[in-house]
């Protein structure tokens, strides 16, 4: 799946899929995901987190800091 490989940014390492997890600060909360979509470099670890898969998890914390006051 050619289509779905990337080049690190940071070496000449080939990103390939993979989920990883992140922890995403908002307002001194921790909100902590497993299984992100995203691309991981083979050689440095270097992890590209998929766009639509954070905007989705950005828009869940911003509810949640709405309904949460
Ligand atoms: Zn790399």
């Amino acid at each position: 799946m050619i289509e779905e490989q990337d080049f690190c940014e940071f070496c000449d390492g080939v990103a390939e899929p993979a989920r990883v997890q992140h922890t995403f600060e908002r307002k001194g909360k921790e909100f902590r995901y497993e299984n992100i979509p995203a691309l991981k470099c083979n050689e440095c670890g270097a992890m590209y987190l998929d766009g639509v898969a954070v905007e989705r998890i950005e828009k869940e914390i911003a509810e949640f800091n709405l309904t949460s006051k």
